[in-house]
């Protein structure tokens, strides 16, 4: 499931091929994926303009296209693909910017997620929803006040009001990095437990930014949460799953101990 890292990647692909382009015409295979209006009436909001320098706020990506803004949300399955010249779509393909030298594609096989255009602020915050500021720049003083509560800190960590960026596998590996239980309450939380959640949240950022994903490395708790009977990469204990925040986490019942 794309998260804050996935996202950049896709940001990076569309500056990459898609910037500078100009927008020839928008083929919508799906007209259910364009959220907000018409597929004609999105058409003539982009077609002719060309993609500007795309930016990332949480799991958005926000294209600019002349005077409005393409949002684009991946949900579950979501992702970009680049083509140039012409060929057979993929079946997934919902959304095809025709452009001049190839065509950019929305594909996504579950159809969470979707394409939104906006034309200034407040359209974009009507489409996105309240955000928290992006995980990856927020100082460690924010963190705590951001946060503050009694809610869980997996819940608080994935909450997009909140804090934007972090879904189910971010979230775990931060905290099992931090030595946090999934489900202990921020009250619970010491000045120590801040500073070490701050800091390795930064750290897993900056290393899954940098290859697009959560990377499935094998010192990583992502690298093995879905062997079968799956070990701890520090100290070999036998991983806990269970549903925690709605979605089904892993932790470490040895370094992570619970403290509600
Ligand atoms: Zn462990």
């Amino acid at each position: 499931m794309p998260e804050l890292s996935d996202v950049e990647g896709f940001r990076r692909y569309l500056a990459r091929y898609a910037m500078g382009r100009r927008i020839e015409r928008v083929e919508v295979r799906d007209r259910a994926m364009i959220r907000n209006t018409s597929p004609s009436g999105f058409g003539r909001r982009v077609q002719g303009r060309r993609f500007a320098d795309p930016s990332r706020h949480g799991k958005w990506l926000l294209a600019p296209v002349g005077e409005q803004t393409v949002l684009m949300h991946f949900g579950m399955t979501g992702l970009l693909r680049w083509t140039a010249g012409t060929g057979e779509p993929h079946v997934h393909d919902r959304v095809i910017f025709h452009c001049s030298g190839g065509a950019l594609s929305y594909r996504n096989m579950r159809r969470f997620g979707g394409i939104w255009i906006a034309g200034d602020d407040a359209e974009i915050e009507q489409a996105t929803g309240r955000l928290g500021p992006d995980a990856f720049d927020v100082g460690r003083g924010e963190l705590e006040e951001l946060l503050g509560g009694r809610a869980g800190v997996k819940a608080a960590l994935m909450n997009q009001r909140r804090l934007a960026g972090l879904g189910n596998l971010l979230s775990d590996e931060i905290l099992w990095r931090a030595r946090i239980h999934p489900r202990t309450s921020l009250a619970r939380l010491r000045r120590r437990d801040w500073n070490r959640l701050h800091a390795e949240m930064q750290a897993v950022l900056r290393e899954s930014i940098r290859h697009a994903r959560v990377p499935p490395k094998k010192a990583w708790l992502t690298g093995v949460r879905d062997d079968r009977a799956a070990k701890c990469p520090r100290c070999g204990s036998s991983l806990r799953r269970a549903t925690v925040a709605g979605r089904t986490a892993c932790w470490c019942p040895r370094c992570q101990r619970g403290r509600r």
